[in-house]
């Protein structure tokens, strides 16, 4: 029998606060990203099927866009520094910086000990949904990916197209190694597009119909030389089911973009973190 303390409604009532407020969070220069991105050139389209994943190298300094092309269609991101695959996107630690979903001034976070930024959001076209009234978003970190083990564990079933695996047999293809050992690289997502959230009542993550439609995109500019790795997600627009071939889906583009030469004048790649990693030791 678990004791309720008699002062249980005034702990309740204890107002939260912020786990990490980002005031003193290094800045990006949105100016000087607005200004090179007045002049961009196209330097390369890749296009990602429904139910698959295709991987794509941005050098430092470029902006790439994820783009809706033929319908509602969610995708699964995952980045590396292309120099060093240890470095990689870091989700839980960019929830816990910008919270649950990211737009247009935030940044995707790399993994321990680099933690910088990888890329920063420059433009957004869904950044207008905000927060719905059920506490659902766009651009989710929360998710990890649609995976075939947790569908095992609730279905029982062999799927091979969630994303996670995806995304396995696209770094297996860019490295040439064996959809195992790629599979080790794959990590927790930006769930571009995907509308999420979790419920009031039981705490639980839901998603919901994106509100993504041909045209919308999310523009990044890659703040060190990324490879990335797209999934178009089996969930489709993730209004109903994924982890099965159930859902239409729809492919992705992704757009590669140089600025003009001497537009990111005095922009300098973020560096390593400057913890000295002594740890007590
Ligand atoms: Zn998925």
């Amino acid at each position: 029998m678990v004791q309720v303390p008699e002062n249980a409604e005034d702990l309740k009532a204890i107002a939260p606060v912020i786990c990490y407020p980002v005031e003193t969070l290094p800045a990006p220069d949105m100016a000087l990203y607005a200004a090179a991105r007045e002049g961009l050139t196209k330097r390369e389209e890749i296009r990602v099927e429904a139910r698959d994943a295709t991987c794509f190298r941005v050098p430092a300094g470029c902006f790439f866009r994820i783009k809706s092309i033929e319908g509602p269609q969610v995708g699964d991101l995952n980045l590396w520094n292309a120099m060093d695959f240890n470095e990689r996107f870091y989700s839980g630690k960019t929830r816990a910086l910008h919270g649950t979903h990211i737009t247009t001034g935030e940044r995707m976070w790399s993994s321990f000990p680099a933690l910088r930024p990888m890329a920063t959001v420059t433009h957004d076209t869904l950044g207008w949904y905000g927060i719905d009234a059920y506490g659902g978003s766009v651009h989710d970190v929360i998710g990890t990916r649609c995976d075939p083990y947790t569908h095992n564990l609730l279905k029982s079933g062999q799927y091979n197209h969630c994303c996670h695996s995806n995304l396995s047999r696209a770094f297996a293809a860019e490295l040439g190694i064996s959809v195992h050992e790629a599979e080790a690289q794959v990590h927790d997502v930006l769930n571009v597009f995907m509308c999420t959230g979790f419920t009031r009542d039981t705490g639980q993550y839901f998603m919901k119909a994106s509100p993504v439609r041909p045209g919308d995109y999310i523009e990044f500019f890659a703040e060190i030389d990324l490879l990335g790795a797209l999934s178009a997600c089996p969930g489709g627009d993730c209004s109903a089911e994924h982890s099965s071939d159930v859902a239409v889906c729809h492919p992705l583009l992704i757009e590669i973009f140089e600025p003009a030469d001497g537009a990111l004048k005095g922009w300098q790649p973020p560096k390593l973190n400057g913890y000295n990693r002594s740890h007590g030791v």
